[in-house]
């Protein structure tokens, strides 16, 4: 396909561009871009009565498929990866937890290569630099304050991969390594933190723009003390993650955030663990044993949510369907934003001529029936598998 002249054409459907919605629109594919014009030789893809949304963007997953990105091979990475895009999610930042810092250093490598192979967008590390009293699913005697030396450690061994850190800033060397991190242009995201709400405007100042997912892993907001959830919702330089899984989030939380916030600084992200796409069942996240019970995944000791089973369709579909929220807010929220954040709003992120055609067909229930990467259809609309 790619490199002769011959374009596809999607057309019918409802396409969704960053100006708004376009009824009865097309989208034309040459090789693995959008064009703005079509050649001669076209093939047509009747899409009527569908949507035509960007590729979404996960920027905070740790696997799928019943794979990890924090252990296994590269083979194991590339199962779950495949799972998350058999769902619609076109581009993903992979996410680690709190382990060993040389641990941690091997994994970075081995996510670096499958960046450098266009597999993944980046690596996200989540700990160990957070808060023991907010660890979530993160081995406490593993955790450690922020070290910008070690910060420093982790974006070397990512060879330029490296996307994002969570931190809790407020922990000594937190300022510091917030600072470090934006002087490389990695994203220093909040999160896991225990900090008020002082703390945290001090954290935005000295370079953080993300809120790991806002909410979760968090002291709650409280009249005398509104702590980081209202620091971080009132500030136009941080984007705020959303898991719409309705677990993490009760749905007038998630409505307050996209409210207050605004669709454009809302990531809508998974969280996910491997049993993603995958079932219920006994699994890993780093060195902690998790139990899985009707998508629902929890630490074994504890009792801890352990990330999500979430895949980013069902979060559209949730958010559209339950929540209400326009399409295009959605669109902005999975696709767009995320893509501006990691840095790669100029080749994804919109259904824009030039840029790569990854897209998502949706019917009008708002389930996926198509899934094109790179102009090759990961799902066909014309027969998509059972999942
Ligand atoms: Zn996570």
């Amino acid at each position: 396909m790619s490199g002769s002249a011959h374009s596809t054409v999607l057309s019918g459907a409802r396409v969704v561009l960053p100006t708004g919605t376009v009824a009865g629109g097309r989208v034309i594919v040459d090789g693995d871009r959008i064009a703005g014009s079509a050649h001669d030789a076209t093939t047509t893809v009747d899409l009527t009565g569908h949507w035509i949304v960007p590729g979404f963007v996960d920027m905070h997953n740790h696997g799928g498929g019943g794979a990890s990105f924090t252990s296994g091979t590269a083979e194991d990475v590339l199962k779950g990866v495949r799972t998350h895009r058999e769902h619609g999610t076109t581009t993903l930042v992979a996410s680690t937890v709190t382990g060993d810092l040389d641990e941690l250093a091997r994994r970075a490598a081995l996510l670096a290569e499958l960046t450098q192979q266009g597999e993944i967008a980046g690596i996200h590390f989540e700990g160990p630099f957070i808060n023991p009293c907010r660890k979530g699913a993160h081995k406490e005697d593993l955790l450690r304050d922020p070290d910008p030396a070690e910060v420093r450690k982790l974006i070397d061994a990512a060879h330029g991969a490296a996307r994002m850190f969570t931190l809790a800033t407020e922990l000594p060397g937190g300022l510091d390594s917030v600072r470090l991190l934006a002087e490389h242009g990695v994203i220093a995201a909040i999160g896991h933190t225990d900090a008020t709400y002082e703390q945290t405007r001090a954290a935005i100042d000295a370079g953080a723009t993300v809120a790991t997912h806002l909410f979760n892993a968090m002291p709650p907001l409280a009249h005398r003390e509104p702590g980081p959830i209202a620091a971080l919702l009132e500030d136009e330089r941080i984007t705020v993650e959303l898991i719409n899984d309705g677990t993490h989030l009760h749905p007038a939380a998630l409505e307050l955030a996209f409210h207050h916030a605004g669709a454009h600084r809302v990531a809508l992200i998974t969280d996910a663990m491997d049993a993603a796409g995958f079932g219920d069942g006994t699994y890993h996240l780093g060195p902690l044993e998790v139990e899985v019970k009707h998508g629902v995944a929890r630490l074994v000791e504890g009792g801890s949510i352990a990330g999500s089973t979430l895949t980013l369709d069902t979060a559209f579909k949730r958010s559209v369907t339950l929540d209400k929220l326009p399409v295009e807010s959605v669109v902005q929220a999975i696709s767009a934003n995320p893509a501006k954040l990691i840095g790669l709003y100029d080749e994804i992120g919109s259904l824009e001529p030039g840029k790569y055609a990854d897209l998502v067909v949706l019917d009008a229930a708002f389930d996926v029936k198509g899934v094109m990467r790179r102009g090759e259809w990961i799902v066909s609309p014309a027969a998509r598998p059972a999942i």
